[in-house]
């Protein structure tokens, strides 16, 4: 019996060494493939990022960013005439009326642009049409009339092609809605922006802001904006009401609103602003704004904004979130959501006349990072459309990322 078990027991010694040393190869093999390969794609040394541009030199401008007048052959009772009233009446800079080009057959230019009444001395008006095709819809923004029937087109070609005509025009290309129907089917590397908050219905939102998370921290810097896609207006007497119309008093011009920091006054600079990010979103045009500092050398004065891009030194960071404007609930607790690189990082809470939250954190040198805020609160009243704060509840407010060692020429 003895005899037998030292057989067995040498039996599996023999054998887990051999198992070891077959481990070990396997190990040692990867090791080494990991050692000798080098990915052509990994990031190299950024070179010098643009600079920063004043914070102080600008204006915030409020505006609506998706909706849709008489010629989308689905509205109702929403000549471009009401949505601007409406828009001055509430306080709105700028507008884009994003007719659905398919109904038009990409002619949009002799369509929304052409209508007499798209015209405003006080309300920027945006040229833009929603490109609405099989793969999906895009709001297509730009300070001067451009050749939307050549965006229209081109819908069903490849991307290659599609983002080739996007350069050419010189448009500003965001994508709407992303998921759910109609989501959208395109690379979002020819997009400039993508709707995170599309109407007052906030929670509906969840997939939008999780595709715009991922892109972020796949190195796409990508501005979130909002639109409230608006389609139908007050009727002009009750005959005129349509099975639709119930949706003028939820959702209409302002849920949720778009703000831009823009150095002027003009669409061109509104369009430059929502290129480059310095933009937050919020339930209405009377919802505070939520705006989102960092002061990079700790002297108690910011330094860049939402939408700034700059390399991280290793130095820890200030950064700052503040509410501004007349709603604020002085006896109000606002909920502060800190994002970092996708992921929860902390939640703050603020009150006060004017809601100033300061947190700290030290992005890691030559890797990328990016923050970004929510605001939640009690939510702010918008009379003009009084079912609306109804439907996004407590949610007020987002901003767009500050960013670290994002690759401008990525
Ligand atoms: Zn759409
Ligand atoms: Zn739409």
């Amino acid at each position: 019996m003895i005899f037998r078990n030292n057989k067995k027991a040498l039996c599996i010694g023999i054998f887990r060494t051999v198992l070891m040393l077959f481990v070990t190869g396997c190990v040692a093999g990867s090791a080494l493939a990991q050692e000798t390969h080098v990915s052509p794609w990994a990031p190299t040394t950024l070179g010098p990022l643009p600079p920063i541009a004043s914070l102080s030199k600008g204006v915030w401008l409020k505006g609506e960013l998706h909706v849709h007048s008489r010629h989308s052959k689905e509205s109702s009772n929403n000549s471009i005439s009401k949505i601007i009233n409406f828009s001055k009446s509430v306080g709105v800079d700028f507008v884009a009326i994003t007719d659905h080009d398919n109904h038009v057959n990409g002619d949009v230019a002799h369509n929304t642009w052409a209508d007499p009444e798209f015209k405003s001395d006080s309300v920027l008006l945006l040229y833009a049409a929603e490109w609405t095709t099989t793969r999906g819809h895009g709001n297509a923004f730009s300070a001067t009339p451009y050749d939307h029937q050549r965006l229209y087109d081109v819908r069903d070609q490849r991307d290659v092609v599609v983002g080739a005509v996007k350069k050419q025009l010189g448009i500003h290309l965001s994508a709407n809605h992303p998921s759910g129907k109609d989501h959208f089917g395109y690379s979002y590397d020819m997009v400039n922006s993508i709707e995170v908050w599309n109407s007052a219905v906030w929670p509906k939102n969840a997939n939008a802001i999780m595709i715009w998370d991922d892109m972020l921290s796949s190195g796409r810097k990508l501005t979130g904006r909002g639109g409230s896609d608006a389609h139908h207006g007050a009727p002009d007497s009750p005959d005129k009401a349509t099975k639709n119309t119930y949706q003028r008093n939820a959702n209409y011009v302002g849920t949720p609103t778009t703000w831009v920091f823009a150095t002027a006054r003009t669409t061109q600079a509104v369009i430059d602003a929502l290129t480059n990010g310095r933009v937050c979103v919020t339930s209405n045009p009377y919802t505070p704004r939520v705006e989102f500092y960092a002061d990079l050398d700790q002297d108690g004065k910011m330094d860049m904004m939402m939408g700034d891009n700059v390399k991280s030194t290793g130095k820890p960071v200030k950064f700052r979130v503040q509410l501004t404007g007349k709603s604020i609930v002085p006896d109000g607790t606002y909920t502060i959501s800190i994002i970092k690189d996708g992921n929860p990082y902390s939640t703050i809470q603020m009150s006060g006349k004017t809601p100033v939250v300061e947190f700290t954190d030290t992005p890691v040198p030559n890797e990328r990072t990016y923050y970004r805020v929510t605001v939640e609160g009690p939510p702010t009243a918008y009379p003009q459309v009084p079912q609306s704060a109804g439907l996004s509840g407590n949610m007020l407010g987002l901003s767009n990322p500050i960013y670290f060692n994002f690759d401008p020429n990525f």
